[in-house]
């Protein structure tokens, strides 16, 4: 089209020009015509290139359709085209557009929903983004944040720090912090350059660790706890055989005594194994727990038939007492009857294992088991008149590991495991466990559960 209108210009130049040459030669020469003439035609060939040529741009816009490939079109005006472009333009421009606002959308939805903190800031260290969570994080209350800079707004160290180190550097800079909360948090901070040379400006990403470095910590003791238990026994059988193979398998009756020791050693090493494994499935979730409605009478019945004969051997009387509150629909509980058992036999070898009172003898040792129903709840009182434990390691007792006197635990064949399983097992039936104890009068560890009713 560009062409086609420089060549009328062009046209309507030369017309002027031969029509003054025409007029000069008519009424009379002059020389200053044919100057004006020449100058006349270029200026008007001028101004048609000037005037049209903004629509050069335009047509340039308009699709382009071959005549050839389309035979029933007829032939268009160039300013419907121009127009039409235009529109197809502003369309695609509008769509671009929405699927932008969709895109952001989504993403600060993303973002929002994450549990990790996200702030995005520009390379002056200017606030672009903040998420929900790293507000919570930082304790940010302001809620117009954007474009404030960021090493003014939070308060730590560690983030500052970080921040300009990361801006400086334009390289990934990760530190720990923790949290002014009430509830002190644990915080990992990674702060990391956005895409782009040069660079845009920096992420920071802040992740709560509060639960990763408690469970790391447990781990970390576990793993102590259990190398330190697992080394005494085996300690011991090392130094038996030693003594054996020294000579003393063939001295009567020494050699026997020492392989009754490795014996015992080994029957420990082999319930302390047993008691790690049981308490990392629980903990795991891993136990194979299967409820069902199960009587807390028989459960108790079965656990002291267990132990009567031991009780009998140590001199303790061991006794299951009469339901308190119970009625003929009996006292039960939906849990699984073998996790029961655990829990009971535990807690009734305890009272055995820590009655006995060495050379006292004044009273009689005794051990008693106390169902006690409600019409919401059902409670198993497991009661001794031993050695009692002080205030001071109460709260302690259901950790792992732990034990008031570990040399008489280990005497009596105690893994210092037993109430740990205990405890997690009475968790995971919704149960509760409370000790009330006093050194030297005794101790009554007190479960509670929800009753469960057959024909509810
Ligand atoms: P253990 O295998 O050592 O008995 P437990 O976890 O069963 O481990 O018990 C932890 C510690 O709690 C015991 O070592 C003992 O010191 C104390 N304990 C538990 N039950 C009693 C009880 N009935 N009377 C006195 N002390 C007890």
């Amino acid at each position: 089209m560009k062409s086609l209108l420089v060549k009328i210009g062009t046209a309507i130049g030369l017309l002027l020009l031969l029509m003054t040459l025409a007029a000069s030669a008519t009424v009379g020469y002059s020389h200053a015509l044919p100057v004006v003439a020449v100058l006349g035609g270029a200026a008007v060939v001028l101004f048609c290139y000037k005037l049209l040529k903004p629509l050069e741009a335009l047509e340039e816009l308009a699709p382009q359709v071959d005549p050839a490939e389309d035979p029933n079109s007829l032939p268009e005006d160039p300013f419907d085209r121009i127009r039409d472009a235009i529109q197809m333009r502003e369309e695609q421009l509008d769509r671009q557009h929405m699927r932008y606002a969709e895109y952001q959308e989504r993403f600060e939805s993303v973002l929002s929903g994450m549990d990790e903190g996200v702030i995005a800031i520009d390379a002056m260290g200017s606030i672009l983004f903040v998420n929900r969570a790293a507000r919570s994080i930082l304790s940010i209350d302001l809620a117009q944040v954007t474009g404030k800079p960021l090493i003014g707004l939070v308060r730590y160290e560690a983030v500052q720090l970080a921040t300009r180190e990361a801006l400086e550097t334009h390289k990934i800079v990760d530190t720990t912090f923790q949290t002014y909360s009430h509830n002190p948090r644990e915080v990992r901070l990674r702060v990391a350059p956005m895409a782009g040379e040069p660079v845009a400006g920096m992420t920071l990403v802040f992740q709560d660790v509060t639960e990763l470095v408690r469970l790391e910590s447990i781990r970390r003791d576990f793993v102590a706890g259990a190398s330190h238990e697992l080394k005494t026994p085996l300690s011991a059988i090392k130094a038996i055989a030693e003594t054996l193979l020294m000579g003393a398998i063939n001295k009567s009756p020494d050699n026997m005594r020492f392989v009754q020791q490795i014996d015992q050693q080994a029957d420990i090493l082999s319930r302390q194994v047993h008691d790690l494994l049981q308490l990392a499935r629980i903990e795991s979730g891993l136990e194979n727990l299967e409820s069902e409605p199960v009587d807390l009478f028989d459960v108790c019945s079965e656990s002291i038939t267990q132990y009567q004969l031991e009780a009998e051997q140590k001199g303790v009387e061991l006794l299951l007492l009469p339901v308190i509150g119970g009625d003929e629909s009996g006292c039960f509980v939906w849990a699984d009857h073998d996790a029961l058992r655990t829990i009971f036999d535990n807690l009734v070898s305890n009272a055995l294992r820590y009655s006995h009172h060495h050379g006292t003898g004044r009273r009689k040792a005794q051990v008693k088991v106390q169902i006690k129903a409600s019409n919401s709840q059902c409670v198993v009182e497991v009661i001794d008149n031993g050695i009692g434990i002080a205030p001071e390691h109460q709260s302690r007792i259901f950790e792992r590991f732990f034990r008031v006197d570990t040399a008489r635990s280990r005497e009596q064949g105690g893994t210092g495991l037993g109430l740990a399983i205990v405890k997690h097992l009475v968790l995971s039936f919704d149960g509760q466990i409370e000790l009330i104890s006093k050194l030297g009068i005794g101790s009554t560890f007190r479960t509670t559960f929800s009753r469960f009713y057959l024909h509810s």
